[in-house]
């Protein structure tokens, strides 16, 4: 249940509303919203009567929500939830762009990813320190090095950084340095690190699983959420079927069914959802097409020599194909890309 609270309650008529839902055993979730306070009820196992709400003083309305996810749903809140990873937004009219290799490799690898992303305008770089393999024989990543390496990359450039958190024994350690926590394919139901990433106070790009449904990502997202960090990216990044000539299928039909269904930020991984370097590009525009916040490519300055996912790699000159491709898209539908500030990151120290 919804708990939509008048404009102008104050405080101790919504303190009186939480109080009342705890003492029915509940949970009571306060919904971030510019309109008006909004309390979501979770933990009841049978629908509660709206009467028991609506004749407490400041309560404006009391609404039944349909869906088994709740604090995600449209139902409950209305208008797109907006992340902030510093001056980048997220959710908003413009688009961001992540990119930047599949896994960090060496100081030099990473600087030059990141200076090629920056330059064609991405606002985000990723690189995997911890990295879930299929085979245990392969390259696992540089782990705590690999994070030093993005900050490092941070600080030179000013682009943000997202990247993989696969256990929650490193939670507090991934958390020190990214700006965004990304929830890979292959954990998007561990529900002890998404529990334990609802305590975080820092974005979390939680990915689609190889074979979830729509209902079972975001029902992963409300794990995150109901332990009260709000700030959720959710990706589309393809999903297994039948065929075999592309790594993935990327479910174009996500995009506009999960902004439908959820007021949260949704992007699109071109790069996982196709497995195909050539071919990034056209998902890459029919993602923006169909309505993503954003995307996440993957980039290399040596796609051919990457450490993990070379065949899907793009190369530095094509990101910037890329992102011109796709600024034309975004111009077509109205909307632009958010593109990489020129200022140093560091301020210049003055002379004299
Ligand atoms: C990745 O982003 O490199 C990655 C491992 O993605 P996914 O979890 O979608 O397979
Ligand atoms: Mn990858």
């Amino acid at each position: 249940m919804l708990i939509v609270m008048k404009p102008h309650a104050t405080s101790e008529e919504i303190d009186a509303v939480k109080k009342k839902i705890h003492s029915m055993g509940f949970t009571a979730h306060s919904i971030p919203g510019a309109q008006r306070v909004a309390i979501g009820v979770t933990g009841n196992k049978e629908a509660l009567e709206a009467e028991d709400f609506i004749i407490l003083p400041g309560v404006a309305d009391a609404v039944r929500v349909s869906q088994p996810f709740k604090l995600v749903s449209r139902e409950v809140k209305e208008e797109n939830t907006i992340v902030k990873v510093g001056e980048v937004v997220l959710g908003g009219p413009q688009i961001v762009v992540m990119a930047g290799p599949c896994s960090v490799e060496t100081e030099e690898q990473i600087l030059e990813a990141a200076v090629a992303v920056k330059k064609a305008g991405a606002v985000i770089l990723r690189g995997g320190a911890f990295k879930p393999r299929t085979s245990p024989y392969e390259f696992q990543g540089l782990r705590e090095e690999g994070l030093k390496l993005l900050a490092l990359a941070r600080e030179k450039t000013g682009l943000k950084i997202v990247t993989e958190i696969k256990d929650t024994e490193t939670v507090s350690m991934v958390a020190d340095y990214a700006d965004i926590l990304q929830v890979g394919a292959r954990n998007m139901q561990n529900f002890s690190l998404l529990e334990r990433l609802g305590t975080l106070r820092k974005p979390i790009l939680l990915k689609r699983g190889l074979s979830a449904t729509l209902k079972e990502l975001l029902m992963a997202a409300e794990y995150i959420v109901s332990k009260g960090n709000h700030q959720v990216i959710l990706c589309e990044r393809g999903i297994r079927t039948f065929e075999t000539m592309t790594r993935n299928t990327l479910d174009i039909n996500a995009v506009p069914v999960l902004k439908a269904l959820s007021h949260l930020p949704v992007i699109v991984d071109p790069s996982h959802g196709i497995g195909l370097r050539q071919h990034v590009s056209a998902i890459a525009r029919a993602g923006i097409a169909a309505g993503a916040d954003g995307l996440i490519i993957e980039v290399h300055p040596h796609p051919d020599q990457a450490l993990s996912d070379g065949h899907q790699s793009l190369s530095g000159e094509q990101f910037a194909s890329l992102m011109q491709q796709v600024q034309g898209i975004a111009s077509a539908i109205g909307r632009s890309l958010d593109s990489a500030r020129d200022e140093p990151a560091v301020p210049r120290p003055r002379s004299g």
